[in-house]
């Protein structure tokens, strides 16, 4: 049976808060009956935007991330409610019933994802439910994603055999996968939010006049163990990403012709070397 997924790609997410603005145009004011109560106008974003900067000036990444319920298949949430508040449809989306679910708190807090917010006023839990409401009437995607314009957001409606084709062939990632909470919300680049870069510009100093320098080969090597080999660009920047943070002290090896230097990097977070003259 085909099911709903979602598919973020942080590297096209401009943060321009489409996605989180049609959430609230399409859901403060609107009660949709069976599906959800109406949004409060202020403090509560089904949809949050987040954001990740990493390095130093003038190496600097910044990453935007759109957060939200991850319809995981294997729901806290579900296990938490009473009255059967909390529903795992056939295509995978999670609902919240708007009355079955009054004053159950515990269902916000059941959430390791923090996906969920908690209406003070009619005192229910609420996330975004994927639009399916809309789904329901025929729409071929949730209106939230049909707005991102970068299409940095895909709904994908497939089996489960699939998505995990889907999955392998990207090299999509979860968040929070500590949680075991078998989400169904992918992300592709979510190493520019969770993890670590080391980058440096190599230059030369000739003749009282610095250049930078092109084609030095930048060996990154962690216990002896060489782990990636890159050249310096046009400018004579070199950046190793995908570094999980705190990972240990790092050995990195510049050469170009007779020239050479060594550094070691104790790495702890993002870090930019600055110029490193050979
Ligand atoms: S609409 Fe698309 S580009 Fe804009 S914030 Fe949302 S995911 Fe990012
Ligand atoms: S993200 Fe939280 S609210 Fe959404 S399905 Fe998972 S456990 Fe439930």
């Amino acid at each position: 049976m085909k099911k709903w997924n979602l598919v973020i790609d942080v590297d096209n997410c401009n943060n321009c808060h489409m996605c989180s603005l049609a959430c609230k145009d399409e859901f403060v004011g609107n009660n949709f009956p069976g599906y959800s109560a109406e949004m409060p106008k202020r403090g509560a974003n089904w949809i949050d935007m987040q954001k990740k900067e990493r390095g130093q000036t003038p190496m600097i990444d910044i990453g935007y991330i759109p957060t939200m319920c991850q319809h995981c298949d294997d729901a806290p949430c579900l296990k938490a409610a009473k009255n059967g508040a909390v529903v795992k449809r056939d295509d995978g989306i999670i609902i919240i019933d708007p009355e079955k679910s009054k004053g159950q708190k515990q269902i916000v807090d059941s959430c390791p994802h923090g996906s969920i917010s908690w209406n003070e006023e009619l005192e229910i839990p609420q996330i975004w439910f994927f639009d399916a409401h809309l789904l329901d009437k025929g729409w071929k995607v949730p209106r939230a994603i049909s707005v991102c314009a970068t299409g940095a957001m895909r709904a994908l409606k497939v089996e489960d055999k699939k998505m995990q084709q889907i999955v392998k062939d990207e090299e999509l990632e979860v968040l929070n996968p500590e949680f075991k909470t078998k989400p169904r919300v992918y992300y592709k680049n979510l190493h520019r939010i969770n993890k670590c870069f080391i980058g440096g510009s190599v230059a030369i100093k000739k003749n009282k006049i610095e250049d930078c320098v092109t084609g030095a080969t930048v060996k990154l090597s962690l216990d002896n163990e060489i782990l990636s080999e890159i050249k310096t660009d046009d400018f004579g920047d070199f950046k190793f990403d995908k570094l999980p943070p705190n990972s240990g002290k790092y050995s990195i090896n510049i050469k170009i012709k007779s020239h050479e230097k060594n550094i070691k990097v104790d790495l702890k977070d993002s870090i930019y070397l600055g110029n490193i003259y050979l």
